[in-house]
């Protein structure tokens, strides 16, 4: 096909479109158009190995720079999608330019949620973490013996954690509720991590609030809501994020938690496609629309929309998966646990190499796997396979997951 393909935003899930269209020899024009000033890269070592200074920053992106150095490709950095116009077919850019597309695909990721106005919350030394640039800035103030407060106990909070603590920073995690990432996991699995942070030096503020920062132009102190204020030389904070489907919304598309599509990543107009974070999209295997916040659910759905943009017809339908490398742990995720009236560890805590899987009625929906990349794996298929499980044996990890089908 000829058609010209126009990609607003340039991440992860971007790259792999392009990366798919070229595999399956796309003939039309392909114009990529990113606000960042870098080529397609990957996320996930921001808050693990870029952060900790053992990853070159040539090693985040997707496909070298030499992959886009092809006649029918375009890459316009350091621009913004200021506006669709669907009827027209045109994209509305900054710097000002009009864009005109055949086929269009929205991959416009997600960003930080940010905090709502508190006093000094503009202070300098309070950071987000979303990109390269907010990594440089962090490392810039990421010293041996500062202190560092980070306000949030999710994935990001605790992987920064992690790295600030092996780089010899006093660490201190700030988290409203009553465990460390409660929202994705069961308090078996929270009170392990907890237990791991705390052996490593890192002071955990669980069930407290934020009042304010303090500090003359730059943080020198957090104060909390149980009246008490702790030093900070700096302050990282992840509180989470919200999808960019704004554009979207504007340009008359269905948003609901993200921009709608279907399992085959069209949007409500049948020429735009969306993929990646920025999506609500139906999941088979949770009987419901979900947004994720994954690097499996941009790649997929990103092959998913080229191959169909190519003439094909393939549908989304994967298990959703993730990771979170925290110190020496490696914390494997398969399915959601949402909805479960169970979750049962299989494994060790004390020995560092456990899972926890959740079930809804003897039906496995997920697992967390620490360290035990063999049950991560068979949890996928059981979970494509809504398998139920033999509980009364769940528990004993000499018995493989796949032989506990019943
Ligand atoms: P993004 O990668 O966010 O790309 C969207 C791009 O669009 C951005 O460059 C944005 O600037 C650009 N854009 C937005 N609006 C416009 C516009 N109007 N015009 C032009 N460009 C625009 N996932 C995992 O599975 N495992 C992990 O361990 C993990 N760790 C993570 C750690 C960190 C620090 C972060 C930030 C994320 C992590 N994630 C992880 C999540 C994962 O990186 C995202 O799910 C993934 O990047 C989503 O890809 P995307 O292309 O949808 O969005």
């Amino acid at each position: 096909m000829k058609e010209k393909i126009v990609i607003a935003g340039a991440g992860h899930a971007a790259g792999q479109v392009v990366a798919t269209l070229r595999q399956k020899k796309h003939e039309g024009e392909i114009v990529l158009i990113g606000e960042e000033h870098w080529l397609p890269y990957q996320r996930p070592p921001l808050s693990k190995k870029f952060l900790a200074g053992e990853m070159p920053a040539e090693r985040l992106f997707v496909k070298p720079p030499s992959f886009y150095e092809d006649p029918r490709i375009t890459v316009k950095l350091d621009t913004t999608v200021e506006a669709i116009d669907c009827k027209k077919k045109t994209l509305r850019l900054s710097p000002r330019e009009t864009v005109q597309y055949h086929k269009l695909v929205l991959a416009l990721g997600s960003r930080v949620r940010r905090l709502p106005s508190l006093p000094g919350a503009d202070l300098a030394g309070i950071h987000y973490l979303r990109n390269v640039r907010d990594v440089q800035a962090i490392q810039g103030d990421m010293q041996e013996g500062r202190n560092l407060v980070i306000i949030g106990a999710g994935y990001i909070g605790l992987e920064v954690a992690a790295v600030a603590s092996g780089c010899g920073l006093n660490v201190t995690v700030v988290e409203m509720q009553d465990r460390v990432m409660k929202r994705v996991v069961a308090p078996q699995v929270s009170e392990f991590y907890q237990k791991e942070h705390r052996a490593q030096g890192v002071e955990l503020r669980l069930k407290t609030g934020l009042k304010g920062f303090s500090g003359n132009g730059r943080v020198r102190s957090v104060q909390l809501s149980d009246g008490t204020e702790i030093p900070a030389d700096l302050v990282v904070i992840g509180i989470g994020i919200v999808p960019n489907s704004e554009l979207a919304a504007a340009a008359g598309l269905e948003v609901e938690n993200g921009i709608v599509v279907d399992d085959r990543c069209r949007t409500s107009d049948g020429d735009i496609y969306a993929v990646g974070d920025c999506t609500f999209h139906p999941s088979a295997v949770m009987g419901c629309s979900i947004r994720l916040e994954s690097v499996q659910n941009a790649l997929e759905q990103a092959r998913t929309a080229a191959a169909n943009l190519c003439g094909e017809d393939l549908h989304y339908d994967q298990v959703p998966w993730f990771w979170s490398d925290q110190y020496d742990l490696k914390l494997q995720i398969a399915g959601v646990a949402q909805g479960y009236d169970s979750a049962i560890v299989r494994g060790a805590r004390h020995e560092r190499s456990f899972s926890c899987v959740y079930l809804n009625e003897g039906r496995i929906l997920a697992v967390d796997a620490v360290n035990t990349p063999r049950d991560f794996l068979q949890a996928k298929k059981l979970i494509a396979d809504r398998a139920v499980m033999d509980l009364g044996r769940l528990a004993d990890s000499t018995i493989e997951l796949k032989d506990l089908v019943v």
